[in-house]
């Protein structure tokens, strides 16, 4: 296989050993091509909004390793957090057995989550609290002894996640889901509705209500899938249908939650409290993997029985991990301590004016903002141009990867106007080019 670096420049110093290289015959990269894949930046350190490369150029990150890192990068408050933990304890099994951060996170996820979530199932990863949100749905019927409740409704351009149920929820056209169209369980799927098409969404839901157990939505902002918005007034009305059709909601906040749409969570925005709510990426700044599943005391009672085999019946290994709960703690308390939310509303405000001179561009289709995302969608989708812009990015000192037909900036909240006006300026650029 011929290796293609990205930049044409070579590393200053020789490195040391060549892990890259020969790790590289043995990887097998995300969403990638391997044939002809290039190989990856190597990285040495990151800080701030800075990712340092192994030939002494720095990137301005405006991806957030993929819409975790809140905090920026080795922010010494969560690195002591963790530091410390691991002197205390590393990892204990969650059955039988407790450590403090877990314990102490959870009471802290549900004194600032909507009013009315009051339990949290921990998991490791985002795709995993969506698998288990899935089941609590189904197990929730069927613990009431319905057992026709079994489907999830769910919308074009959702993303949540690539486990096997994760899937079957996701749009099944996109890019990534594509190729397993078709396989694994059977959903439904809507369009998100706009103020004309929500009747229908109403009257459709309303056919079904029997076989579904619950909607399931990203709120306000589809990810992965698209980065398609949809304003608080829809996202209450589709909660409103959930409600009307004896439906659970379940609102997907693994990507908008902890601050990303302007409020800590999205759902605050349309004031309603799904049934249950799925946490994950940011949740510890983005220095570990944890994810986490919140449900209201109605969803936990339906679990409680003298049978046992009523009882939620899931448990990942590492669940609960202690030093990803102690970063998780740190990260909330960098929320109440810092000014993240006014960082946030400073970023959508500076997005707003700075990208829209996009839209006079001939290939632009739309540009939209909300809190700390900013998003370019082009009008044709040509995944040669996309990699030339990766790279052009790249050669601009700017770590911006856009996929599909979709440009987009999320930045980690503590950048600065300086280094989100190098992002905005140069997504013009290259756009422009
Ligand atoms: C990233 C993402 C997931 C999946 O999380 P992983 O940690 O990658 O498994 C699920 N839902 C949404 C909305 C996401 O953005």
């Amino acid at each position: 296989m011929t290796l293609k670096p990205l930049y044409k420049e070579k590393p200053s110093e020789p490195a040391k050993s060549d892990w890259l290289q020969e790790g590289f015959e043995h990887i097998w990269l995300p969403y990638t091509q391997m044939q002809d894949a290039a190989l990856p930046l190597p990285v040495v350190d990151a800080y701030g909004c800075r990712i340092k490369l192994a030939d002494g150029r720095e990137l301005i990150d405006g991806i957030s390793s993929w819409w975790s890192v809140c905090h920026g990068y080795k922010h010494q408050y969560i690195v002591d957090a963790i530091k410390n933990q691991t002197q205390q304890l590393s990892h204990v099994m969650f059955g039988g057995l407790a450590s403090e951060p877990a314990y102490t996170l959870a009471k802290r996820l549900v004194e600032i989550s909507p009013d009315g979530l009051s339990r949290v199932f921990f998991s490791d990863s985002g795709s995993v609290a969506v698998e288990v949100a899935m089941k609590m749905a189904v197990q929730y019927w069927r613990n009431k002894n319905n057992r026709n409740k079994t489907k999830l409704i769910s919308f074009h351009n959702a993303y949540h996640g690539d486990t096997m149920g994760a899937m079957s929820v996701s749009d099944d056209d996109d890019w990534i889901h594509k190729v397993f169209k078709g396989y694994g369980p059977e959903q439904i799927r809507f369009a998100v509705p706009d103020e004309n098409t929500l009747e229908q969404l109403a009257k459709n839901v309303a056919a079904i209500k029997d076989s579904a157990a619950a909607i399931i939505i990203e709120p306000l902002v589809q990810g992965a899938g698209g980065f398609k918005f949809h304003s608080p007034l829809i996202l209450k009305e589709i909660y409103e249908i959930a409600k009307k059709n004896d439906l659970l909601f379940i609102a997907d906040e693994i990507a908008t939650g902890f601050g990303r749409t302007g409020t800590m969570f999205a759902c605050e925005q349309a004031g309603v409290t799904p049934d249950i709510m799925c946490l994950g990426k940011a949740l510890t700044g983005g220095y570990l993997g944890l994810a986490a599943t919140l449900a209201t005391e109605d969803i936990f009672t339906a679990f409680l029985s003298d049978d046992y085999g009523s009882a939620f019946m899931h448990g990942p290994t590492y669940m609960g991990n202690p030093l990803a709960c102690a970063a998780a703690n740190a990260s909330l308390d960098l929320f109440a301590r810092e000014p993240r939310l006014d960082q946030i509303e400073k970023i959508q405000r500076l997005l707003l004016s700075e990208l829209e001179i996009c839209r006079e561009l001939e290939i632009v289709k739309d540009v939209r903002v909300k809190g700390a995302i900013g998003v370019v969608e082009l009008k044709e989708t040509d995944w040669k141009k996309i990699k030339q812009a990766r790279e052009k990015f790249i050669e601009m000192g700017v770590w911006l990867r856009p996929f599909g037909n979709v440009f987009y900036i999320m930045p980690p909240f503590t950048i600065s106007t300086e280094e989100l006006e190098q992002l905005t300026a140069a997504t013009y650029s290259v756009l422009k080019d």
